[in-house]
């Protein structure tokens, strides 16, 4: 038996550390040793029953993770026990529909996430089909590479779906982890950035700095919208992605962007709420939504990371066993710290 983490009930809370059977591989599978498993915005919306995706409790919780190869199906080739590795959350897709057919998996109907419908990382083992595995780049350890997954998340946004240029003025609201790693995304990419926060986030506007935003504005202190016009000649950022899944998040995007410009929602928001959404026509904007990631978008992730020009590591603020997912699950609500990662009992 391992300990894990246990959605075993649908509805609000129903989450618990519990003994589970050490899992075996299938002829397509491998078993990974989970070495660092991250938690997602997206563990507290299944902790509060608030997420929109498919839930298949008891299930393992957790889909942000990197390991080592413990164990290897018959049919699998390609891979051997003690590689490192990190792996997809798609852990089945229709196969047939539109989207599975155009490679766009992500937005398969009958998508099964890992962590939600298959056991999930917040475990000693974690087993999953070797079709969605990636190699871990030498220079990236376990907890950076643990993030792997949220970052193809936005490399799926912010440079699949969205087009970012050199000399582009891009505003950022919400500068957690998936905003910080926007962050570094369009920097990478040459544009000008811009982080919106609040007040509470001020040690995280600060990190946005390390990270290399242009700016930082507090949005309960200045006036976000007529700061971008400011800097704009009155036109507006060119690129606005909501990070925040905050209502007032979406409301000033729509305010701040440029006619003709592009607006990006990474964040959820959990809710509906109301929207001056004829701003879209007004201003001619285009405007998409991007949900998870796919092959390509793991893959540029991890070549940005093995170059340097993402860290994925310096947004982990704490580390907790898993035994202590209580407090982890507190310090994230809290905003007390960034990112943080869970890692398995050992021995
Ligand atoms: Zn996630
Ligand atoms: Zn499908």
């Amino acid at each position: 038996m391992v300990k894990a983490l246990v959605k075993y009930a649908p509805g609000e809370g129903n989450v618990e550390v519990r003994d589970m059977p050490e899992p075996t591989p299938g002829p397509h599978q491998v078993k990974i040793a989970v070495h660092a498993g991250g938690v997602c915005g997206s563990d507290l919306h299944i902790y509060h029953n608030d997420i929109k995706l498919a839930l298949e409790p008891p299930v393992i919780m957790g889909h942000e993770f990197a390991g080592v190869i413990a164990e290897v199906g018959a049919e699998v080739t390609g891979w051997r026990v003690g590689d490192r590795v990190t792996a997809e959350t798609a852990a089945s897709v229709c196969g047939e529909c539109v989207s599975c057919r155009a490679g766009n998996y992500n937005t398969c109907a009958q998508k099964k996430l890992t962590g939600y419908v298959y056991h999930g990382c917040f475990a000693n083992y974690v087993v999953v089909d070797a079709k969605r595995l990636h190699r871990l780049p030498d220079n990236v350890d376990f907890v950076a590479g643990a993030l792997t997954e949220p970052l193809a998340c936005c490399v799926h946004a912010v440079l699949e779906l969205t087009r970012v240029a050199a000399g582009d003025i891009v505003a950022i609201s919400g500068p957690g982890p998936i905003g910080l790693l926007c962050l570094q995304l369009v920097k990478a990419s040459g544009a000008y950035a811009v982080v919106c926060g609040t007040s509470q986030d001020a040690a995280r506007l600060e990190m946005a700095r390390r990270l290399g935003a242009d700016q930082t504005l507090n949005v309960q202190q200045v006036d976000a919208v007529q700061a971008l016009r400011d800097m704009t000649r009155g036109e507006g950022a060119d690129v606005f992605f909501e990070c925040s899944g905050a209502p007032a998040g979406a409301r000033i995007g729509l305010e701040m962007v440029r006619r003709l410009g592009q607006y990006t929602q990474v964040g959820l928001f959990g809710r509906p709420f109301e929207l001056d959404f004829e701003l879209i026509a007004y201003k001619e904007l285009r405007v998409t939504g991007s949900l998870g990631q796919k092959y390509s978008a793991w893959q540029r992730a991890l070549a940005l990371m093995a170059r340097g020009q993402v860290n994925t590591g310096v947004l982990v603020s704490h580390t907790f066993p898993i035994t202590a997912w209580r407090e982890a699950f507190r310090v994230f609500e809290a905003k007390e710290g960034l990112k943080i990662v869970l890692t398995p009992m050992r021995g």
